[in-house]
Order: structure tokens, then sequence, then C-alpha cells
């Protein structure tokens, strides 16, 4: 992936530190193609480029603050923090969920 791992988040006024995690992360010398899958790409395809793109992710050690990110944001598309799209809104479900009760 490319030095940036990841675009800037526009109309926010991020600090610096918080992109800090990007330059440990375990994708940042993987091709983004990895991450993102082009338009009408295959599910079969999809299915092995997303298998790979998990591999690198469970090698990475701020998997965590990359997911935290993704879904705060959210980070509609691609392979953030170890899970895909359809995963990544399933957690955000569960994490609005959880908060609510808390309450
Ligand atoms: S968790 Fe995956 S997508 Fe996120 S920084 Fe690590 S390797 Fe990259």
């Amino acid at each position: 992936m490319s030095r940036r791992l990841r675009p800037e988040p526009r109309g926010t006024a991020r600090l610096a530190g918080d992109w800090a995690w990007q330059e440990h992360a375990a994708c940042k010398d993987e091709p983004i193609t990895l991450f993102f899958g082009p338009p009408g790409e295959r599910r079969v395809e999809r299915e092995v480029r997303e298998r790979k793109a998990k591999e690198v992710c469970a090698q990475c050690p701020v998997r965590t603050d990359c997911l935290d990110y993704a879904i705060a944001r959210p980070e509609k598309y691609g392979t953030w923090g170890g899970l895909g799209e359809d995963e990544r809104a399933k957690e955000r479900r569960r994490r609005m969920r959880r908060g609510s009760r808390a309450a």
C-alpha cells in the first residue's frame, strides 16, 4: 500500500497524531488494490482478495486503531482492521447497540 495508507479525512480538523498509527500499519507497503476492489469485482475474486487482505491485517500491530477509526468515520468501502464492508457495518451496529444500552 502507499506510504500514506489512507487519505486524510476531508472536512475535519484532525491533528497529525491522529494518523500516527498508520506509520505502523502492516499494509503500508502493500498495494491498495488488495484492500479496495475494483468496480464490478466478481464475488469469487473479491473473496480471494479480502482473504489475503485479512491475512495482512491479522499480523498488524495497529489493527484495533484501524478498525476503531474505520467504524467511527465510518469508512464504507474496503477492508479495514481485518473486517470487510458488511462485517464492519455489523460491528458498528453492535457498538451502537452496546453504547445505547450503556447510556
Ligand atoms: S488493520 Fe489491516 S487495513 Fe488496517 S492498518 Fe493494519 S493491515 Fe492496514
